[in-house]
């Protein structure tokens, strides 16, 4: 932004500077009567992201100052627009009344920021996805390991860590955590912070661009003591063990919170210390390319998460994406969830109950941080009330028509009834408090119901009285006043007045009783002093009400907000209904209970890929597949043709694995899994260009985290490593890889290649197996069957499918006459390929000079050149 000097301004401008200054980062939304203004460069920026008219108005340093403004009743639509496309707002609201009489010469009315709106910490459903978290996520270095770059300062796992802390303001969501640096990109994979606090030190790759302005690092010791002073505790230890990294991540992301909120703090649950080692490891490539939350595309059309959902509430939805987004790995935790959605699954016409009473349940975290910050609308507060009268309703079903089933609930389904029943009298309460029909906005009145609190009733009587008297008023002054068309109005500026043709108003000037205040040509109006008076008694009477009417609304907030239980009972909610979810889907019979255990096996049968199957043109059937990665037969090798079908299986397998360990029920006939630790994945092309890096590149240090992190618990799914080189290197690297997989990380894999010539590895390793996708010749046409079968690919069918995709029938038969060339002309090659006849031709493979040059290489720690560099040496090797 180019500096303007305050220099000279008019007042309410010198005002608009020392606010703009408060927040520089930020647009300045500046109340104006019934408008936001923006000025200067906030202005300029705005009008273009806005598609509004830019105006100007006054002049400042002998230019004219550039304007633009946005309605306030519309200004949600705006600052939704504006945060979607990162900016951050400053909302300076009036914070003086403009009262009757109040001299210009006093100034402009005095103004403060109530707000800023930034993407971590929203409130507003306007501004907010219903059914996902929307997160403030702060990070923080270990001690001494911000003064060079992460990576390579980043002590081992075990010593210092870091600290993470993140917020949903909207739900009141805290938690915490401490990592290894190597598990940051997974955790922020697996979070998807909306915005995220951290030293200029710590690298947020992907996420770089969600990076908050500002981030003020607080002393450890301060730290605890702004936290316990925020939960009103003497300790923060109350709630657990955090580390010094971590309370100074949880102050950080509070005091951010209270200065977006103008110094109020939300109401947040108090934090909580996760532990990262019951969640699944899923680093962000993997989840890139499983489409789990959101499609590669950027939608949610074709993703794991909708093929799933079945949930009726965006609670529900919120936190199915949180399971799918963090699968667990503890056998007992996973069996719970299971337990909970299959004794659903057998009590089906309880579930479809449950479902229903789900459907009425209102968003009752997101009406809670709203109330708590003062925002609350008065379908807020009905939301607490339904929510509550929904939350009875689904612990009178849960527990049977006699009550008598409530002990005999799973665990988990028991667990959420125990919350249910909390705050009745908060319920009963609310329900005679609030009026039937409610106004969108408190200030329109009417909130309350009659009969709830006698002052407000008192002042209503009083206002309706005179509005009654006023009304009768028509009649009487019709007769008195010879006048039969004789109206009286209510008018903006001039209150209740007697409007009469202008026929008549000749007549009635000169009436003593009547005070002419207003004519124009087709009519005239009148006051009376029998109208003033009642028309002075009508506006206090409505003042009163209208002010007594907040403060009741004040006093039920406080209320809802005394109630502590509130938030756990809607997890509850938000639990059964992802529960129920669960039961649904399983309902269908396609989808199974797996059997998820704590060895090794690996056994599904009749596998699916849910969202490949989903998007299936009508009439076209899904070839269901299955998968065993038996202890002695734990890497699968499988070959074939592009487009037979085998990033699909890939895919669904690894889909499987997060669907099991997330509790839910698995797109499969049967499934047996042994708990992974670490999911890996790496299917379909990733480009990275717009960071500089080759395909090549992406997919070595792709391959070196796999290598580098992989464990015997891990599952590994790849495909066509070694593509993005010439064929010689790209044979030998997935070679060496597949070893490595196989010898040394000793995982469950499974290893999709064109390189066929891989197959004859069976031979030395033993736990590979082979597989083949099927495919059939017909016609010199080739069909694709969909089919995993034992054994490996004869052929490429790589002329085929280019004659499929369209290639020009001269390019394809010339392919196929040089093709035909080429495997006759094989043998005659000057240097065969040396790869698997003799050992003399090549190291053994455990001494394999380039597997081992590729285990020195420490990817995180290579600048681009300097990789391309050793890429070039080993070509020259091979
Ligand atoms: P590849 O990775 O071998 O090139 P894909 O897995 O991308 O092949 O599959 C290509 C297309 O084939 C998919 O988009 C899908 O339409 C179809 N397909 C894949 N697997 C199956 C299956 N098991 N049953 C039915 N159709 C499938």
């Amino acid at each position: 932004m180019t500096r303007i000097s305050p220099d000279g301004a008019t007042p309410a401008m010198a005002q608009w500077f020392t606010l703009k200054a408060e927040n520089p980062e930020a647009l300045l939304f500046f109340r104006m009567g019934d408008f936001y203004e923006l000025f200067f460069d906030d202005a300029t920026a705005a009008a273009a992201a806005l598609d509004i008219a830019l105006t100007a108005r006054g002049n400042h340093g002998g230019e004219p100052i550039a304007m633009c403004g946005v309605p306030v009743a519309a200004a949600p639509a705006y600052l939704s627009r504006l945060i979607r496309r990162g900016f951050r707002v400053a909302v300076a609201e009036q914070t003086e009344v403009p009262s009757k009489g109040r001299p210009a010469s006093k100034g402009p009315l005095a103004r403060g920021i109530v707000r800023v709106v930034t993407p971590g910490t929203l409130t507003e459903d306007e501004l907010l996805e219903p059914g996902r978290s929307n997160l403030l996520l702060a990070l923080v270095c270990p001690a001494g390991a911000d003064k060079g770059k992460r990576r390579k300062d980043a002590p081992a796992e075990g010593a210092a860590l870091f600290g993470a802390a993140w917020i949903d303001v909207s739900t009141g969501l805290f938690e915490t955590a401490s990592l290894p640096a190597t598990a940051l990109p997974a955790l922020l994979g697996r979070l998807d912070p909306a915005e995220i606090l951290a030293g200029a030190a710590v690298e947020l790759g992907d996420y770089e661009a969600r990076r908050a302005p500002e981030a003020t690092l607080p002393a450890p010791g301060s730290a605890r003591q702004r936290l316990a002073a925020a939960f009103d505790v003497a300790s923060i230890e109350a709630f657990g063990t955090f580390s010094d990294e971590e309370s100074v991540a949880a102050a950080m992301a509070v005091d951010y919170v209270r200065r977006s909120q103008a110094g109020k703090l939300p109401r947040l649950a108090h934090p909580i210390a996760q532990s990262q080692n019951g969640v699944l490891g899923i680093d962000p490539a993997t989840r890139a390319s499983l489409d789990i939350l959101r499609a590669r595309d950027g939608g949610v059309e074709h993703t794991l998460f909708t093929a799933i959902n079945r949930t009726v509430s965006a609670a529900g939805a919120r936190m199915l994406a949180e399971w799918l987004a963090s699968p667990l790995t503890e056998v007992a935790a996973i069996a719970a969830r299971q337990e909970g959605w299959w004794w659903l699954k057998d009590h089906a016409a309880r579930c479809a109950a449950l479902r229903d009473a789900l459907k009425k349940a209102p968003d009752i975290a997101r009406a809670l941080g709203r109330l708590s910050l003062g925002r609350g609308l008065p379908r807020d507060m009905a939301g607490i009330r339904d929510g509550l009268h929904a939350a009875r309703e689904a612990a009178r079903i849960l527990a049977g028509p006699d009550g008598g089933d409530a002990a005999r609930l799973p665990a988990v389904l028991a667990h959420g009834m125990g919350w249910l029943g909390a705050a009745r009298a908060l319920e009963a309460e609310l329900h005679t408090a609030l009026a039937e029909e409610l106004p969108a906005r408190l200030d329109d009145g009417g909130v309350i119901a009659a009969g709830y609190d006698r002052e407000l009733d008192e002042h209503r009587v009083l206002r309706d009285n005179s509005r009654r008297l006023i009304a009768a008023l028509q009649t009487e002054y019709a007769t008195r006043f010879e006048v039969s068309n004789l109206k009286i109005r209510h008018h903006a500026q001039l209150g209740y007045v007697m409007e009469v043709p202008v026929g008549a108003s000749a007549r009635l000037k000169d009436n003593p009783d009547l005070i002419l205040r207003q004519g124009t040509a087709s009519m005239a109006r009148f006051a009376t002093e029998e109208l003033a008076s009642l028309n002075m008694r009508i506006t206090e009477a409505a003042e009163k009400a209208a002010l007594r009417e907040k403060q009741v609304f004040a006093e039920l907030t406080a209320k809802v907000l005394a109630e502590r239980e509130l938030p756990e009972l809607a997890q509850a909610l938000a639990m059964l209904d992802v529960l129920q979810s669960c039961a649904a889907l399983a309902t269908g019979g396609t989808w199974c209970r797996p059997d998820v255990r704590e060895d090794t096996a690996f056994d599904l049968q009749g596998c699916r890929h849910p969202v490949v199957e989903a998007a299936l043109p009508r009439g076209a059937r899904f070839t269901p597949n299955g998968c065993v990665l038996a202890p002695e037969r734990r890497v699968m090798l499988l070959t074939g043709p592009n487009m037979a079908g085998k990033s699909t299986f890939l895919r669904q397998t690894a889909l499987a694995v997060i669907l099991a360990q997330g509790g839910f029920p698995v797109a499969a006939d049967s499934a047996r899994i042994g708990v992974v630790d670490q999911l890996f994945s790496r299917v379909g092309a990733s480009d990275d260009l717009a960071r500089g890096r080759s395909t090549f590149m992406v997919e070595m240090t792709e391959t070196a985290a796999i290598l580098n992190q992989a464990g015997p618990r891990s599952l590994v799914v790849v495909d066509e490593i070694g593509r993005g080189t010439a064929t010689l290197d790209g044979l030998a690297i997935a070679w060496s890889v597949l070893e490595a997989l196989h010898s040394t990380v000793r995982c469950r894999a499974i290893f999709a290649t064109h390189f066929h010539e891989l197959s004859r590895l069976v031979d030395t390793l033993p736990r590979l197996c082979l597989h083949t996708m099927a495919v059939r010749e017909w016609r010199g046409q080739i069909v694709f069957l969909h089919e995993v079968l034992a054994g490996s690919a004869k052929k490429s069918w790589g002329v085929h499918v280019a004659r499929l995709a369209g290639v020009p029938a001269g390019v394809v038969e010339r392919a196929g006459r040089l093709l035909r060339e080429l495997e006759r002309a094989e043998n005659t090659i000057p240097e065969p390929l040396p790869l698997f006849d003799t050992q003399k031709t090549l190291p053994p493979p455990c001494e394999n000079t380039l597997k081992k040059r590729l285990m020195e290489i420490d990817p995180d720690s290579l600048t681009p050149r300097a990789a391309l560099d050793i890429l070039y040496d080993l070509r020259r090797q091979a």
